[in-house]
């Protein structure tokens, strides 16, 4: 699932940390039981009374045998009775989100039961987010509570075993007024009057899903479809939307089998039956309901510019719905994995540079916003209850995923991937099973790795201390110290891995591929020509505590570093530069020269790297804005300085900068650009 597209730089939800985790004490029912199929029978005889009745007809087993005893989760709905085709003397009640009932006899693990619950009610919908909603003449659920305990929230129409775990088959019988759809997940097996004025609908899903995939929808819809061309087999695709949406739909998806192409190949064949989305009058975000994902209708506009939200749904057909995560606390395994199929979904339609783009503003907004919306610097794995679909998850989740992919390199990684996706399709894993598995299957010792980035909160920041050159019988000797610098954490990544770019005189970047134990890093490398300019992460694989860009700016006027706040304004030289803005979110380190009254950024400092021709003049400007906090309440941008040092062991000097912008957002900007650190102090 997905809110919205970065919503979480406005909306905050402190409040939540307080709540208890209460779900434990219903774990031993849930456990006890496997549902094998549920078939849910719905009749809505309206679409405006917002009342729904029905009964669901419940296949278990009990593994552990059963002594008399049944219970399932319900929520907000009232049971009239419950029945049996074989138990005798069956006697329910509710309490709370639960119904609970007994029989006569007892159960050996080879007996398969049935129980008919028949329902009905009003049902519910989450405080927050999520659960099962009348709108207009429209009705549908999203599968998740996100104020719910536990979040999977199939509960709320129809009894079931309501958790990550319990995978059953589904058939749905919906009754609706005649004119009205109705799409649930898996295939349209028949459409039927039922009674005079009213039709039911019958859809089968062969594949097992937990209960927070399966869906209903219910609307005046219409079906756009055709068949996309898999690597193994031909799939429908069915898109289901109002007739007046379906120009607008047409457009918004025509990238859909693309998307298809490119998970297809990155991971495993698609494993489902269709591929299938239904657009409903939601207001905000999108829920992965398997073959039936559900999209609120103001993200289908006839653009693009929503594509990643669908596909990251989609996604979901192999993170989370294929592969599902074990608890809450692996929800890492769903979202973070399905985040990241944004961004190698963008790099497989648009190319690298766009796929850069990508994860590059999200490291941006994860490293300004998420520990503010979240509350605090948490690991990914673990986390707590309300934070389940936070930004931590999600985005720094993202950013962790892409990190272990530069870990390991492309081709380990997708192999293991796919591996992993066989290995666990239509199953659970743990946070800890997928480390142990990846392990293995790379031959990589990952325990690092998980111990900073999946285990551990907060970033490091891989910084180059000092770079000493020499030349040493025909080649070029340079040894470089590299600090391990922290934020959001106190322990630093005990084995690292990175790549050092070295450029040459022709502007080529030589990569070579270091590792270390330990803090600092002392590395040497030789190499047959003079280094221009050395750098960290070349080819950013590694989204750690710094954004960084380079370019090679060619032409008048101003080059922006989107994500590094930085551009360079190149003044009309024919000349070409070489460029790299890196934006580390550490506090400076250092003195400052003489002066006593300024304070340094708490934030933030930038490293520039340059390499032009000396007759060219390009000017640097380095951009501020209130959310970064590094202007205290109460002062004004005429505070601001802009502060430089050529070296890490010098002391900072303040520059001549001029300033630009109002009291919100604006730049300091100095002339020439030259190497150097750079950052910007408040005068006292
Ligand atoms: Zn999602």
């Amino acid at each position: 699932m997905r809110l919205a597209v970065f919503i979480f730089l406005t909306v905050v939800y402190p409040f939540q940390l307080l709540r208890p985790e209460s779900h434990r004490e219903h774990m031993n029912y849930r456990d006890s039981v496997d549902v094998i199929r549920y078939s849910v029978h719905l009749t809505f005889r309206n679409l405006q009374d917002q009342k729904l009745e029905g009964f669901t007809v419940i296949h278990c087993i009990y593994p552990g045998g059963n002594q008399g005893t049944f219970a399932f989760d319900l929520a907000g709905l009232k049971v009239d009775s419950v029945a049996s085709p074989v138990l005798k003397n069956v006697q329910f009640f509710q309490e709370g989100e639960t119904i609970r009932g007994t029989f006569a006899g007892k159960l050996t693990p080879a007996d398969t039961v049935t129980l008919i619950i028949y329902y009905q009610g009003t049902p519910l919908r989450d405080k927050r987010w999520g659960g099962f909603f009348f709108a207009g003449d429209e009705a549908f659920n999203y599968g998740i509570g996100m104020d719910a305990v536990p979040p999977n929230f199939g509960r709320v129409w129809f009894p079931c075993i309501d958790n990550f775990t319990d995978r059953a088959t589904y058939t749905f019988h919906v009754t609706v007024p005649s004119g009205y759809t109705a799409v649930c997940n898996g295939t349209l097996c028949g459409i039927k009057e039922s009674e005079p004025g009213y039709t039911t609908w019958v859809w089968e899903m062969k594949q097992p899903i937990p209960t927070y995939l399966a869906s209903v929808a219910v609307g005046r819809y219409i079906r756009l479809e055709g068949s996309y061309q898999g690597l193994q087999r031909s799939i429908p695709w069915q898109i289901y939307c109002l007739p007046e949406d379906s120009l607008k739909t047409a457009r918004s998806f025509q990238n859909l089998t693309r998307w298809m192409q490119i998970f297809e190949t990155r991971f495993t064949p698609y494993a489902w039956d269709r591929i299938g989305y239904v657009i409903v009058p939601f207001n905000h975000g999108a829920m992965e309901h398997a073959t039936n994902i559900t999209l609120a209708r103001n993200t289908v506009d006839g653009t693009t510019q929503f594509e990643t939200l669908y596909a990251h749904e989609l996604s979901h057909h192999w993170f989370g719905n294929l592969v599902t995560c074990a608890s809450e606390a692996d929800m890492w395994l769903n979202e973070g994995w399905a985040s990241y199929c944004e961004a190698i979904v963008t790099e497989g339609l648009y190319g690298k540079q766009a796929f850069r783009d990508y994860v590059r503003k999200n490291q941006l907004e994860v490293l300004v916003a998420t520990h503010v919306a979240d509350g605090g610097y948490f690991p990914v794995y673990g986390i707590p209850h309300s934070l389940t679909y936070g930004s931590t998850v999600y985005d720094k989740g993202s950013l962790v995923v892409h990190n272990l992919r530069g870990y390991l390199g492309d081709s380990l990684f997708f192999d293991a991937v796919k591996k992993y996706l066989t290995r666990y399709a239509f199953r659970n894993c743990s946070v800890h099973e997928f480390e142990q598995f990846l392990s293995r299957e790379t031959r990589t010792d990952l325990k690092s790795f998980f111990q900073f980035w999946v285990y551990g909160k907060g970033f490091n920041d891989l910084e180059i201390d000092s770079v000493r050159t020499s030349w040493q019988d025909g080649r070029w000797r340079v040894s470089v110290l590299i600090n391990q610098r922290l934020r959001g954490t106190y322990i630093p990544q005990e084995s690292v891995k990175t790549e050092i770019g070295v450029l040459d005189s022709l502007w080529k970047m030589h990569v070579y591929q270091v590792k270390w134990t330990g803090n600092p890093g002392l590395l040497s490398l030789d190499l047959p020509f003079r280094p221009l300019s050395i750098i960290l992460d070349p080819d950013e694989k590694t989204a750690d505590a710094s954004v960084e860009e380079t370019k090679i700016i060619e032409g008048g006027g101003d080059h922006f570093f989107r994500a590094s706040y930085f551009s360079a304004f190149n003044h009309m030289s024919p000349d070409s530069a070489w460029v790299r803005a890196e934006q580390h979110f550490l506090p400076p380190s250092g003195r400052i020269q003489k002066q006593r009254n300024i304070r340094l950024s708490s934030e933030r400092y930038w490293r520039i790297s340059v390499v032009c021709s000396p007759y060219q003049n390009l000017t640097g400007r380095f951009f501020f804005t209130r959310s970064i906090s590094e202007m205290p309440e109460g002062t004004t941008t005429d505070a601001l300085v802009l502060l430089y040092r050529k070296d890490r062991r010098d002391s900072w000097q303040v520059l001549p900068a001029q300033l630009n912008g109002n009291e919100q957002e604006g730049f300091l900007e100095t002339t020439p650009l030259r190497n150097g650190y750079y950052c910007i102090g408040v005068k006292r």
